[in-house]
């Protein structure tokens, strides 16, 4: 059977974005598909804060971690160790894509067209359908349930995913409806967006969870699947505009890949110019193969082992001499 890969045959480029760009200033779509909500987050800015995790991505990072919030639609997980082999889901499958194995089951990602009747009927949750659509309001309703929380940590809601700013129209619906709550919002995101699209988001946004994975553009575009011209030219419109003491900047400390001597270089080259910028969160790399396989997923990662903790920390140090405050995680 196929795996299919990661964006696999997606063409990384606007157009999708593009589209939605009149939508914002529509607020009738106010419904947006997300893959969670988690409550009590403590790693994901200030605070206490709720995490939406929002679906679909435009870029196809190798090492991603939340790989069932790259595509829009729902996706089908299967957990081998719950399946009990009863076979309620092989009969039930309109389109025959379920077969037994020795263990369980196997899924044809192939013909399998999502539908989510498997997961629907499997009694011990060994499918799970992954992704539901959310109305603004119903997001409200879960976020306002901590207004205190927010209050006295000085926290708020993060937009996570997949990438926030593939769903602009909820986003923005979502993040005008924190302010009228005078909750405080950030984002977690690549920056890869539009130009008219990232203005038009950010004026909403309090705080950036900025990534910046590598710095040279090929490098990016051969484990990124796309440019980082404009995520760069993003940045540095919100420097220009003032906004570099709302930023964060997110380093995926990749082993073989971002970890590099010339990438950490030219992260060091480039935070000086970064006005404002004052935090800078290294995130080290943790093996994902397992999600992946879960969801019927290639896994380009050939390295499952997280980075040393003195390359961690020497990366600190030479990061703090150029004057920045420098967290481990998130
Ligand atoms: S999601 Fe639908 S088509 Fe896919 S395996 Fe399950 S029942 Fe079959
Ligand atoms: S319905 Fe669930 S437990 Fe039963 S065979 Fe299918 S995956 Fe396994």
């Amino acid at each position: 059977m196929r795996m299919p890969r990661v964006n696999g045959g997606m063409q990384s480029t606007f157009a999708p974005m593009e589209k939605r760009i009149s939508a914002l200033k529509d607020n009738d779509h106010t419904s947006g598909m997300i893959f969670d909500v988690q409550r009590f987050g403590i790693h994901d800015g200030p605070g206490i804060r709720t995490i939406v995790f929002l679906k679909q991505c435009p870029l196809s990072c190798w090492w991603c971690h939340n790989p069932e919030g790259i595509f829009h639609s729902r996706d089908l997980m299967y957990f081998e160790y719950r399946c009990t082999k009863c076979n309620l889901c092989i009969d039930i499958c309109p389109e025959k894509a379920i077969t037994p194995t020795p263990k369980g089951v196997a899924v044809d990602r192939d013909i399998c067209n999502k539908c989510s009747k498997c997961s629907e009927i499997c009694p011990t949750d060994a499918l799970v359908g992954v992704g539901r659509e959310i109305t603004v309001e119903e997001l409200m309703e879960i976020v306002e349930r901590d207004l205190l929380l927010y209050d006295r940590s000085g926290g708020g809601v993060t937009f996570s995913g997949g990438e926030p700013l593939a769903q602009p129209v909820f986003l923005k619906k979502s993040l005008e409806e924190c302010k009228a709550r005078e909750i405080q919002t950030a984002i977690e995101t690549s920056g890869y967006a539009p130009r008219r699209l990232f203005d038009a988001i950010s004026k909403e946004v309090d705080i950036f969870l900025y990534d910046l994975k590598l710095i040279d553009d090929n490098e990016h575009r051969k484990y990124c699947g796309s440019s980082n011209v404009n995520i760069l030219c993003n940045l540095k419109t919100l420097i220009l505009e003032g906004r570099g003491k709302d930023l964060i900047i997110r380093f995926p400390f990749i082993p073989g890949i971002t970890d590099s001597e010339s990438n950490i270089s030219a992260l060091i080259k480039l935070l000086p110019s970064l006005k404002g910028v004052k935090e800078i969160d290294l995130l080290p790399y943790h093996d994902a193969s397992e999600k992946y396989a879960r969801l019927g997923l290639e896994y380009k990662m050939n390295v499952h082992t997280a980075p040393s903790e003195l390359i961690l920390k020497t990366t600190k140090e030479r990061l703090e001499k150029i004057g920045f405050f420098v967290k481990i995680g998130g």
